[in-house]
């Protein structure tokens, strides 16, 4: 794990570094990407004492160890109150997502099974020194997770860093074929850009320090 800001560590959970990201904030693991991501993150997190497992987001790619990670580490699960459901039943993903093959593909390759959910997240609440935001429009109950002492913003895929086809770093809004209501995460994106962070941490794509970079993109909408 890279040590990003005080108390949060970057995890790998693919091969590829910064495909799919999951991060360790205090204790509250956040983020377990694809199914095929439990080794890798379980090795990752042998050394540091995780208590609890949170989502910014129900998606194949968020959820998919998200079952063997809490079984495995025996710590509860913390989904926001709208995205729970999809958490526990991952058929309700599959419902929400929009009906496009890369949709399809997406959930048939990377989704993992449902787990019950210990705790529902809401707007305002507290994890590990962070407040929950609500930031729907990728999927219903979206949630980031913003500190305001040093302002560190982690977004999760209401903005990515990456062209998730090439891998080159670079703000893009998700896919539309990935985002149930693009135009509501347009709403998202100016609210937390809005917050003036100086570290954005992202599902997918690498830690951005370069804020006017973010500022101009947002502008640009
Ligand atoms: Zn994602």
């Amino acid at each position: 794990m890279k040590q990003l800001a005080d108390g949060v560590w970057h995890l790998n959970t693919m091969p590829l570094p910064n495909a799919v990201n999951a991060y360790l904030l205090e204790d509250v693991l956040v983020d377990a990407g694809t199914r095929q991501s439990r080794g890798k993150i379980l090795r990752q997190l042998e050394g540091p004492d995780v208590s609890t497992h949170a989502l910014t987001h129900a998606h194949p790619d968020h959820q998919g160890a998200s079952h063997d990670v809490c079984q495995e580490l025996c710590i509860p699960f913390w989904v926001s109150e709208r995205d729970a459901d999809a958490a526990e039943n991952p058929e309700l993903i599959r419902q929400r997502q929009p009906s496009h093959p890369m949709a399809r593909f997406y959930i048939r390759i990377f989704m993992g099974p449902g787990h019950p959910v210990d705790r529902q997240l809401h707007d305002g609440d507290e994890v590990a020194g962070f407040k929950v935001i609500d930031v729907p429009g990728h999927s219903a109950g979206h949630v980031a997770f913003w500190r305001e002492s040093d302002r560190v913003l982690v977004l999760g895929d209401v903005l990515n860093n990456m062209n998730i086809w090439t891998g080159i770093p670079s703000l893009h809004e998700p896919k539309p074929y990935l985002t149930p209501d693009p135009e509501e995460n347009r709403r998202s994106i100016r609210k937390l850009v809005a917050l003036d962070p100086e570290l954005v941490l992202f599902g997918h794509g690498p830690a951005l320090r370069n804020l006017p970079k973010l500022h101009e993109f947002a502008a640009a909408l």
